[in-house]
């Protein structure tokens, strides 16, 4: 059973792996045994959460400057990843950002920037990697949705565009890049604590106290609570699972 979910040999690539959520899922990887690529645009954090890496788990942490908005940067990661490993086992489409304004407020430039980072960024990325997961016989893509891929916010319009778009997308590639035993799913956090919501609780007036309300564990959670699900979607665990969006949330999409 233990083998069912190992990552040994496997080379995991994280965009934003440099903190947040990606860092905590990198975390979840490295401990069971995978080889991690952290791909963000802050060299000093990556560098910072690399060496944390490969002192906690004494694993090969690869550092590539990424700017998830330029593909041309996009394609030359996955080369330097083959280079470097010679194989891409998992992609954690996590980069994200919001930009939190009401409707009539956005521009078309806000509207662009987060579209481009959280959704054609992702798909661009699943392109970059398709050539070396099919010719390896499989691999495993984990697309970081949200709550928004399901409910609306006043101020979340094009991150809550992106996020319902990231499970669409996944639902497409799951079923394109099914004959090719490449496994595309989507997590859907809930509420967890991170930079970005630090930001969105000054943001986005009443934040915390509807998340405390509506979260029946009565919490926010924290990045290393996603490490389960997300070690599940890339090990041979969940190799028959393929196009789901499956909430990590504590009980907040259910919740009435
Ligand atoms: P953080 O702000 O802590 O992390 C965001 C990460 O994305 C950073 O590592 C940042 O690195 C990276 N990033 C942003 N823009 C780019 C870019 N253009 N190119 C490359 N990397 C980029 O936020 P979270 O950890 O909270 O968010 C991670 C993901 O989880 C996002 O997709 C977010 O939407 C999603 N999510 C978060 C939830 C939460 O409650 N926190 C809930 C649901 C979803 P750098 O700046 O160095 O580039």
């Amino acid at each position: 059973m233990k083998n069912l979910f190992s990552l040994k040999g496997k080379v995991a690539i994280v965009t934003g792996g440099n903190g947040g959520i990606g860092l905590g899922l990198a975390r979840g990887f490295g401990g069971v045994g995978g080889e991690i690529v952290i791909a963000a645009r802050n060299k000093d954090k990556t560098t910072k959460a690399a060496e944390e890496l490969k002192n906690d788990f004494g694993i090969r942490v690869l550092e590539v400057e990424l700017d998830v908005r330029q593909e041309s940067q996009i394609n030359a990661m996955a080369s330097k990843v083959l280079d470097t490993f010679g194989r891409i086992d998992v992609l954690v489409n996590n980069a994200g950002i919001s930009i939190a304004k009401l409707p009539q407020d956005l521009a078309a430039g806000d509207y662009d920037e987060v579209l481009a980072t959280n959704l054609r960024a992702a798909f661009l990325c699943c392109k970059a990697v398709y050539p070396a997961m099919k010719n390896a016989g499989g691999g495993k893509i984990i697309n970081i949705g949200s709550m928004t891929s399901i409910f609306g916010g006043a101020k979340l319009l094009p991150y809550g565009t992106s996020k319902g778009g990231i499970v669409a997308m996944t639902r497409a590639l799951a079923v394109a890049w099914a004959p090719d035993n490449i496994q595309v799913n989507a997590i859907l956090p809930g509420w967890i604590d991170t930079d970005l919501t630090r930001r969105g609780r000054v943001e986005l007036e009443g934040l915390n106290e509807r998340v405390l309300a509506r979260t029946p564990v009565g919490r926010w959670g924290e990045p290393k609570e996603l490490q389960g699900t997300a070690i599940y979607l890339a090990s041979a665990a969940s190799n028959f699972v393929t196009g789901v969006a499956l909430p990590v949330d504590g009980g907040y999409s259910i919740n009435l």
